[in-house]
């Protein structure tokens, strides 16, 4: 009988299962998924929550649902999670119960909090320790602020009464009954209380962030036993032997597993990491330095950098300007035009993030003349997803990454195949689309599939050929519509307040 993998995808805007058979061909192919939307909370400006009693409730629901639709829990061999990084949970080690909402990754409150550490001149040491900038986006500040609101929280933290985690953490608690308090390393690299080089917690951090090291999980490597579940909640006894943060799952989904390779997921923002081989390299053009995975006692290393607006570039067009009536018109206006035009658009509608960090610029349209039609800003929408990849990836060259031997796309905006073309030539680099593209719980899988042995690596192991776009633009245009860009870049920054 087939042995099944169950890939639990705890993302920002829904929960969902997938059941993962083997192929014959050696990869792993989804066959059965269940999905449940997420409820968002904003109780003010800034501040994003989930109630992480309902993420539980609803992986238990989709993971029973799946479970079932997949032939019972007999066929199933473990449990693989990936989650949405950094979001923070504090709760009660007795009662299993959150001691208050969870505070979601795109949260700043605690931004007061790490500008003064910042301020205080830590920052250095803090990337030197854990790749990463004291940006409120990372777990320390936000557990801290939790053992802040919760009254004697801390006290009880240290005593081992109140456990601190991310949803992973979170979930694996609750699916073992609270037998099992870890987190997986990658995880673990986004809290900014790890090592980088030693994958272990930091007691200068932990005292830094006024985080007591006795709350926090103990740390695994990604295909590890990380727990068993409890035999009543799905029926029979798991081991759950894979876990990664989403988008480290996802280079883990992809096959990007060599230095040099990079996958960049293109939804409403898109994330880049690049994997740069055994060893961390810190970044001096504010990349994010973080852990790719760790199988088996051996590390990959990451780059990361992100794009705020890409995919909300062509929602805009749609539901802003109404220039569109659906995103897929966006290719074949883009394409009906011989060029650009002259016509650039900066989406820094939320600011612009790595390498430019300028969160007060605007979005900016440069270039306009009386030709420009509707089509060249649908085109310049397009266009920019590109200029911004090639933005990430000089400052990846910059940190001295291994060069570029293809990258790896998934997300939405990737059904577009001008923007897809317009990539490879902009970033002078092959784009390879796979023909299944839920990457993230995909590397789930794998690492879950690999720790209980189903499979003997994490090679991709494509059951259908990906798409490739290679690059095909003479040098001279290309360096033409850079110089461009670059020149609209410069103008939305000088026009930020
Ligand atoms: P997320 O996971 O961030 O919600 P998805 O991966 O589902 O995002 O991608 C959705 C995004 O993809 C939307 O912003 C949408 O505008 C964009 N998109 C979808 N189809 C196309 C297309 N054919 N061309 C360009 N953008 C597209």
């Amino acid at each position: 009988m087939t042995q099944l993998i169950l890939a639990i995808d705890q993302g920002t805007t829904s929960t969902r299962a997938i059941a993962f058979e083997t192929a014959p061909e050696g990869g792993l192919q989804p066959l059965a998924v269940s999905q449940v939307a997420l409820q968002q909370h904003f109780p003010r400006p800034g501040w994003v929550e989930h109630d992480a009693a309902e993420i539980w409730a609803a992986t238990l629901q989709t993971c029973r649902a799946v479970i079932e639709k997949a032939g019972g829990v007999g066929r199933f061999a473990a449990i693989g999670i990936t989650n949405q990084r950094e979001t923070s949970v504090l709760w009660d080690a007795a009662t299993g119960e959150p001691l208050h909402k969870a505070i979601v990754w795109q949260d700043r409150r605690t931004a007061d909090a790490t500008g003064a550490l910042a301020a205080a001149g830590y920052e250095p040491m803090v990337q030197a320790a854990t790749g990463l900038i004291l940006d409120p986006y990372f777990s320390a500040s936000k557990f801290a602020w939790l053992l802040d609101a919760v009254p004697g929280s801390r006290e009880r933290a240290a005593r081992g009464e109140v456990k601190l985690g991310t949803i992973e953490c979170w979930l694996i608690w609750k699916l073992t009954a609270g037998e099992s308090h870890v987190t997986d390393a990658t995880n673990a690299s986004r809290t900014s209380l790890m090592g980088l080089e030693t994958l272990s917690w930091r007691a200068d951090l932990a005292d830094l962030f006024k985080v007591p090291l006795e709350g926090l999980p103990d740390i695994r490597g990604c295909a590890d036993l990380l727990g068993v579940t409890e035999t009543s909640l799905l029926g029979a006894a798991l081991p759950i032997h894979g876990a990664a943060g989403d988008q480290q799952a996802a280079l883990v989904g992809h096959g990007a597993l060599d230095p040099g390779d990079a996958k960049i997921t293109y939804g409403t923002g898109a994330f880049l990491v690049a994997n740069v081989g055994a060893t961390p390299v810190t970044s001096t053009s504010r990349l994010l330095g973080t852990l790719g995975y760790s199988v088996g006692g051996a590390q990959a290393y990451a780059l990361e950098g992100s794009i705020f607006s890409a995919g909300s570039a062509i929602q805009w067009l749609r539901d802003g300007l109404g220039v569109i009536a659906d995103s897929a018109q966006s290719e074949a206006l883009a394409q009906g035009l011989a060029d650009n035009g002259g016509v650039y658009l900066v989406p820094g509608f939320t600011g612009l993030g790595a390498p430019w960090w300028k969160p007060d610029a605007r979005g900016t349209i440069t270039g306009l003349t009386r030709d420009s039609s509707p089509a060249h800003l649908v085109r310049a929408a397009l266009e920019s997803l590109a200029y911004q990849t090639r933005d990430l990836l000089d400052a990846l060259a910059e940190d001295g990454a291994p060069r570029l031997s293809v990258l790896k796309v998934d997300g939405g905006v990737t059904a577009n195949a001008f923007a897809m073309q317009f990539v490879a030539d902009i970033c002078e680099v092959p784009v390879e689309r796979p023909a299944f593209q839920e990457m993230t719980a995909l590397g789930a899988a794998k690492l879950a599939a690999l720790g209980v042995g189903l499979i003997d690596d994490l090679d991709d192991h494509p059951v259908e050929p990906p798409t490739r776009w290679e690059p095909r633009m003479a040098a001279a245009e290309r360096d033409r519509l850079l110089e461009g860009w670059r020149a609209a870049v410069k103008a939305a920054i000088i026009a930020a307040p």
